[in-house]
């Protein structure tokens, strides 16, 4: 891989991956195939759409709200920053923020914490002791004008915690990426590829995140 290849920072969908307790998780069944005399290969998947790398809609929260389709795609794509979280912080906080972050927030921010790590997202047990943003932290976040922020396992807010934290995000307009593989990725500036897919009406999508490396000037 050149230095310029694009970073893929999603988790591959498969029946073995890490899920909420609870989530169905993933499956893929075969429709038609040539073995069974079929043209062609056809296959179906049934998933849970918080399943993976995905984003979370303000829906999920609170029904009336804005579903995924109404989430602005300007903050899906453009510059982003990868910044590391001491890797003895089990919880990140607006302190721990200003000080890993600084005083001037990036547009786009992706939290490399133990998580990484740990590699817990490769691990298809569920472990409930991940890194995760508190209310203090999205707090900061919304104060500083994040358009977007993501965290490398399965939710932005601890395991068993209040729902004040994805609030606090949805009610400021940020997006929410959760379950991004950061592990092979270092700190620093990127630029950021991701999307969810066209689902009206729903609360959450699958999303493909890549990083592209900036141009080494
Ligand atoms: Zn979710």
């Amino acid at each position: 891989m050149s230095r310029n290849d694009p970073i893929d920072i999603s988790m591959p969908l498969s029946s073995v991956m890490p899920i909420w307790p609870g989530s169905p998780g993933f499956s893929r069944s075969m429709l038609l195939h040539p073995d069974q005399g079929d043209a062609v290969v056809n296959s179906a998947v049934s998933m849970d759409i918080h399943v993976g790398t995905h984003v979370d809609a303000p829906s999920h929260h609170d029904p009336g709200a804005a579903t995924v389709d109404e989430l602005p795609l300007s903050s899906f794509i453009g510059p982003a920053t990868v910044v590391q979280i001491d890797e003895t912080c089990g919880v990140v906080t607006g302190d721990v923020l200003e000080s890993a972050v600084g005083p001037s927030a990036p547009a786009r921010l992706l939290l490399r914490t133990a998580n990484s790590e740990r590699q817990i997202l490769k691990d298809p047990e569920f472990q409930p002791d991940f890194v995760a943003l508190d209310p203090s932290g999205a707090a900061w976040v919304a104060a500083h004008g994040v358009l977007l922020i993501g965290i490398d396992y399965l939710s932005i807010q601890q395991f068993s915690s209040s729902n004040d934290t994805h609030k606090m995000l949805f009610d400021a307009g940020v997006v929410v990426l959760e379950g991004l593989d950061l592990a092979d990725c270092a700190p620093g500036d990127y630029t950021l590829v991701s999307l969810p897919i066209h689902l009206p009406g729903a609360e959450a999508s699958p999303v493909r995140a890549i990083l592209l490396p900036n141009e080494a000037t």
